[in-house]
C-alpha cells in the first residue's frame, strides 16, 4: 500500500445499531476496491472485520476493526480510506468510543427497513459528544419493507435538522436498481459488479429529485455567504463548488449528508466511497487536542496533522495477536513515525521501539516502513504501553486524554478450573485488561473472590472465552458475594475467662465486656474503664486486640461486626499465669457471648441507584425496583422524553440490573450505582445472606 499524503486520508468509523449491515457494508467497499476478491459474508464467518472465533459464532463485532483501502474518487484523485468497523451491541460501547476518538468522520448506518433503533440512538448520541462529523447510509434498500422515505423523516425526527439527502432510491425492495444523485440530476444504473452509468432519471421520481435538488442547493448555499449571493443573483453554482461548501458544513457538523444503497446488492456502495473522499474531513482538517507539560502546569494545545512536525502517535486500541503477541492500534496525529523509531510513552516514560511497522486489514498485516500524520498504524510488542497512551519523542511530555472508559454495570467472581489456571489467572487478566481499559479487576479480601467487571453479560462471557483461546485460562464463574456485615440492636455485658492449669505454666485471664450499639458507620469504639488495676495496663493492648481480631473475622452470624462500642469494664489476672495471649482469649471469649446477647442482625449494604430511561418505561421500572425493595428518593423528568430515578436498593437485588433493565427498557435504560450505607437485613433474608456467603445457592 503506498504511502498517502495526509489530505488524502479518510478515517472513518462504520458506527449504528447491531445488525443494520456494518461489518457486511465494510466487505462491500473492500469488494468494491478490489481489495477482496468477493465480500465474505457474515453468517459464513469469513468477512475481514469479524475475524475472532468469539465473533464468528455470534455472527456480531465484539471489537473494532480496522481494513484501509485505496480508492480513486470520482473527482480523480486517490484516496486512502481507512474503515473502522465498531460493535453495535451496548456492551461494547468501550470500542465505539475508542474508534471516534480517531475518526475523522462517523457513518451511521441505519436499516431502510428497521429504521432509527436504540443502537443507532446510542451511536449517533456518541458521535454528538465527541464532536465527530457524521454521513448516512441507508441500507438494506433492497429488502422487503424497505422504504428511504421513512427513514429519513424518522431520523429527522429523532436527531433533529441537518439531514440532507444527497441520493434517492430507484426502486426499493427486490426492484432497487439504481440511485438518482441529488447533486447531479442523474440517475445511475447499476450493474451486477457494482459498477454504474449514467442514464437519464426514470419519470416516476424526476420531479421529486428535482424538488430535492432546488432544497438541496438552498440548503447547502445558505452556509456560504457568497455562494448564497451569486445564488440569489440567479447563478447556480458547480457540482463541484455545492461539494466544497457542503464538505465544510459536514466538518462543522452543520449537515448531515444522507446516501442509499445496499451492502448486499452493491448498489451505492462506489458513490458511498466517493462521498467519503469528497465531502469527509481530512485529518488535516482536524487537529487533535493534547495536555502538554505535567501535573498542574499542563495546557492543552492544538496538533495539527502536519506530516513534517515532531512525531506524536496515539494508541487507540490494542489486541492480542496469537503470532506476534500485543499489537498497538495507533493513529499518527503529527510528524510521521518511522520504522525502528524510538519514542517515549508519555504515560509511564517507558521508551518504546518501533520495530515491525505495518497496517492490519483485519487480521491482515501490511508492511510498512513508515505511518504519516493523520494515518492509521499498528506496531507489535510494546514493552509497556497499553490502550490510551501517547507515544511522543523524548522530552516532549505531551499527552492525549483518552475517552474515559464506561463505568462497569456488571460483575461475575472468577473461580480457576485448576491450579494451573489460578496460577496463570492475574498475568491473564492484566494482558486482558490491557487489550480491553472497558473491564475492571477486583480482589475483594473480605470474600476472597476476583471479581471480573464490565459493561453487561456479554462482554464479561466473551472476555471469558478469550481468557481461555488467548491466555490459555480456564475459569467458573458464580455470584459477586455482597459484603454484608453484623451489628447489634441492643446492649448486653459479659465475662470471657481463660482459665488452664494443668501442669506448669498456667493461663489465665479474665475480661468483663459491655456492649452497646453505635450509630450507622460509626464504626468500632474501644473504651477501657478498668479501675483499681483489675486487668493490669500492659495488658489493655492485648484486649483491645482479641476484641478487634474477633470483629474481623466474624461475630454471631459469621460477618464482620460493625457499629458497636465495647468497653472493658472489669476483670481479673494473676501474677504468674496471665499473658497477652490469655487476655486475648478471654477478650475475643467475652465479645462473642455479649454480642450475642445483645440482638445481633445482619446489616446489608444498600446501594444508590440513578436510573434513566424512556417515559414510557417508568411504571415497571419503578414496579421492578419496590420488588427489589427499593426505596425511591426521587423521579424526574428530564424533559427529553426521559425520566431519571434515583431510589436506595440492597446491593443483592441489583447484581443483574444491567441484564435486567436493559430487557425491560428494549436496551434504552441507563444506570449508575454507588455505595451507600448499611442497613439491617430483613431476619427472613438472614438464612439465604448466609448460604451465599458461603458459596452455596
Ligand atoms: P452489523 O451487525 O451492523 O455489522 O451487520 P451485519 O453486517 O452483520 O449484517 C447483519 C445482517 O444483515 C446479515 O445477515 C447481512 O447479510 C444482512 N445485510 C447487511 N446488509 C444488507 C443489505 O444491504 N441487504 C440485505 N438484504 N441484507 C443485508
Amino acid at each position: 500500500m503506498n504511502t498517502p499524503s495526509t489530505d488524502k486520508i479518510r478515517n472513518v468509523a462504520i458506527v449504528g445499531h447491531s445488525g443494520s449491515g456494518k461489518t457486511t457494508l465494510v466487505e462491500a467497499l473492500l469488494a468494491r476496491a478490489g481489495v477482496v476478491a468477493r465480500p465474505g459474508r457474515v453468517e459464513d464467518g469469513t468477512t475481514v472485520c469479524d475475524s475472532e472465533p468469539e465473533e464468528i459464532k455470534r455472527t456480531m463485532s465484539l471489537s473494532l476493526a480496522v481494513a484501509p483501502f485505496e480508492w480513486q474518487a470520482s473527482d480523480g484523485e486517490t484516496y486512502k480510506i481507512n474503515l473502522i468497523d465498531t460493535p453495535g451491541y451496548a456492551d461494547f460501547a468501550g470500542d465505539l468510543d475508542a474508534a471516534l476518538s480517531v475518526a475523522d468522520l462517523a457513518l451511521l448506518v441505519v436499516s431502510a427497513v428497521d429504521g432509527v433503533e436504540v443502537g443507532t440512538e446510542a451511536a449517533w448520541a456518541k458521535c454528538a459528544a465527541a464532536g465527530v462529523p457524521r454521513m448516512v447510509f441507508v441500507n438494506k434498500e433492497d429488502k422487503p419493507r424497505a422504504d428511504f422515505h421513512a427513514v429519513l423523516d424518522q431520523l429527522k425526527a429523532t436527531f433533529g435538522s441537518g439531514f440532507v439527502p444527497l441520493e434517492l432510491p430507484l426502486g426499493e425492495e427486490e426492484r432497487l436498481h439504481g440511485i438518482a444523485d441529488v447533486l447531479t440530476d442523474q440517475g445511475l444504473e447499476y450493474e451486477p459488479d457494482g459498477k454504474h452509468h449514467a442514464e437519464p432519471l426514470p419519470a416516476d421520481v424526476a420531479d421529486e429529485e428535482h424538488r430535492l435538488h432546488d432544497e438541496l442547493v438552498e440548503e447547502i448555499v445558505a452556509g456560504d455567504d457568497e455562494q448564497l449571493e451569486r445564488y440569489l443573483s440567479g447563478e447556480v453554482p458547480s457540482a463541484a463548488e455545492l461539494e466544497r461548501t457542503l464538505a465544510h458544513e459536514v466538518l462543522d457538523q452543520l449537515e448531515f449528508p444522507v446516501l442509499c444503497g445496499s451492502a448486499l446488492t452493491g448498489v451505492g456502495i462506489d458513490r458511498l466511497a466517493d462521498y467519503i473522499c469528497e465531502l469527509g474531513p481530512s485529518p488535516a482538517d482536524r487537529p487533535t487536542t493534547v495536555l502538554a507539560g505535567d501535573g498542574d502546569d499542563a495546557v492543552t494545545v492544538e496538533v495539527a496533522a502536519d506530516k513534517g512536525g515532531k512525531p506524536l502517535a496515539y494508541v487507540f486500541k490494542t489486541v492480542a495477536d496469537q503470532f506476534v503477541g500485543q499489537v498497538s492500534l495507533f493513529k499518527v496525529l503529527s510528524g510521521t513515525v518511522g520504522l525502528d523509531e524510538r519514542l517515549v510513552n508519555t504515560s509511564t516514560g517507558t521508551e518504546e521501539r518501533m520495530h515491525g511497522l505495518f497496517h492490519l486489514r483485519g487480521k491482515e498485516h501490511l508492511t510498512c516502513d513508515r505511518v504519516v500524520a493523520g494515518d492509521i498504524g499498528a506496531v507489535a510488542k510494546l514493552t509497556d504501553t497499553g490502550t490510551g497512551a501517547t507515544l511522543a519523542p523524548k522530552d516532549s511530555p505531551v499527552r492525549v486524554v483518552p475517552p474515559p472508559p464506561p463505568t462497569p454495570v456488571f460483575g461475575l467472581a472468577l473461580k480457576p478450573l485448576t491450579q494451573a489456571d489460578d496460577d496463570k489467572l492475574s498475568g491473564a487478566l492484566q494482558r486482558l485488561l490491557a487489550e480491553d481499559p472497558c473491564l475492571q479487576v477486583e480482589r475483594n479480601d473480605e470474600t476472597g473472590q476476583t471479581i471480573l467487571r464490565g459493561c453487561g453479560d456479554t462482554h464479561i462471557a466473551v472476555s471469558l472465552e478469550r481468557l481461555a483461546r488467548k491466555f490459555g485460562v480456564n475459569v467458573e464463574t458464580e455470584d459477586v458475594r455482597v459484603p454484608y456485615r453484623e451489628t447489634i440492636l441492643g446492649r448486653a455485658e459479659a465475662e470471657g475467662k481463660v482459665k488452664k492449669q494443668s501442669g506448669g505454666h498456667g493461663q489465665f485471664a479474665v475480661a468483663n465486656l459491655r456492649v452497646s450499639p453505635l450509630g450507622r458507620g460509626e464504626g468500632f469504639e474501644f473504651v477501657n474503664s478498668i479501675v483499681g488495676g483489675t486487668i493490669p495496663k500492659q495488658y489493655i493492648p492485648a484486649v483491645q486486640k482479641g476484641i478487634e481480631e474477633t470483629m474481623a473475622t466474624g461475630g454471631v452470624h459469621g460477618f464482620p461486626v460493625v457499629d458497636v462500642r465495647v468497653e472493658c469494664y472489669d476483670g481479673k489476672y494473676h501474677s504468674v499465669d496471665s499473658s497477652d495471649m490469655a487476655f486475648k482469649t478471654a477478650a475475643s471469649l467475652g465479645l462473642k457471648e455479649a454480642l450475642a446477647k445483645a440482638n445481633p442482625v445482619v446489616l446489608e449494604p444498600i446501594s444508590l441507584l440513578t436510573v434513566v430511561v424512556p417515559e414510557h418505561n417508568q411504571g415497571d421500572v419503578l414496579g421492578d425496583l419496590n420488588a427489589r425493595r427499593g426505596r425511591v428518593n426521587s423521579t424526574r423528568s428530564l424533559g427529553d422524553g426521559r425520566t431519571e430515578i434515583v431510589a436506595q436498593v440492597p446491593a443483592a437485588e441489583l447484581q443483574r440490573y444491567a441484564v435486567e433493565l436493559r430487557s425491560m427498557t428494549g436496551g434504552r435504560g441507563t444506570f449508575s450505582v454507588v455505595h451507600d450505607h448499611y442497613d439491617v437485613l430483613p431476619s427472613h433474608l438472614e438464612a439465604k445472606a448466609k448460604a451465599a456467603a458461603s458459596g452455596e445457592h
